[in-house]
């Protein structure tokens, strides 16, 4: 294989972030909003799908969710858990409604029979550890570079360096980054000096300047690259 290494990001890249975050935003009315309000279900769903799309993809997760849940707190005042207990309450509907991509089996399967090393890249915190074993992931990467552990969030480059370094690779042109986020993921990459493939999730590439080497519409097309 070309590869010497291949690095994955998590979120929305081995497992879809944004269907998690539906289903539980629907337990989430179910559990805490009640059936106090008038407002449909979906419309509410819809809104709190919106909210967390717009939550700075720079603050931490740990900022990212208390923003939210102040702000759900706001809107619907009959809540009367607290936002830590909300905080913990999503977190723990997150692990339960994660699902892994059906393309990550076979996909990681290619790497395993090469002996091509894989590793984790994940803007987040000790959380995302569980999300990794909750995908039955327990002991598989190599690496798993956590930005909130470490202090550096992609696209710092020195966060892709510590990976090839664990990983005692020397020549990052023969790294693959796979990732969802045109500017952590593939602006990172690229300026580490990796190779990269960007999961398009039904967008369109509009960052000037630079662009993924490899553009998958899901992960199952990544089998395409692993020759
Ligand atoms: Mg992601």
């Amino acid at each position: 294989m070309k590869w010497q290494a291949v690095l994955f990001d998590l979120d929305d890249t081995l497992y879809s972030r944004a269907e998690t975050f539906r289903k539980v935003a629907q337990r989430f009315v179910d559990v805490h909003v009640g059936p106090d309000t008038a407002e449909p279900v979906t419309a509410i769903v819809e809104k709190l799908v919106r909210w967390d799309e717009l939550e700075p993809r720079n603050a931490t997760s740990q900022e990212a969710r208390q923003s939210l849940m102040d702000r759900i707190k706001r809107e619907y005042p009959s809540i009367t858990s607290s936002i830590d207990q909300l905080i913990a309450w999503y977190r723990e509907e997150m692990i339960e409604n994660l699902a892994p991509d059906p393309a990550l089996e076979p996909v990681l399967r290619r790497l395993d029979e090469a002996q091509v090393p894989w590793g984790v890249i994940t803007n987040g915190d000790r959380f995302q550890l569980r999300k990794i074993s909750s995908l039955g992931l327990d002991g598989r990467p190599e690496q798993v570079i956590l930005s909130d552990v470490e202090g550096w969030r992609k696209p710092d480059i020195r966060l892709f360096n510590l990976a090839l370094e664990r990983m005692g690779i020397e020549d990052p042109k023969r790294v693959l980054m796979i990732g969802d986020n045109p500017v952590a993921d593939i602006q990172g990459a690229i300026e580490a000096g990796m190779e990269t493939a960007w999961m398009r999730l039904e967008r369109s590439w509009n960052q000037t300047g630079y662009q993924p080497g490899i553009q998958l519409n899901n992960l199952s097309d990544l089998l395409d690259h692993l020759d």
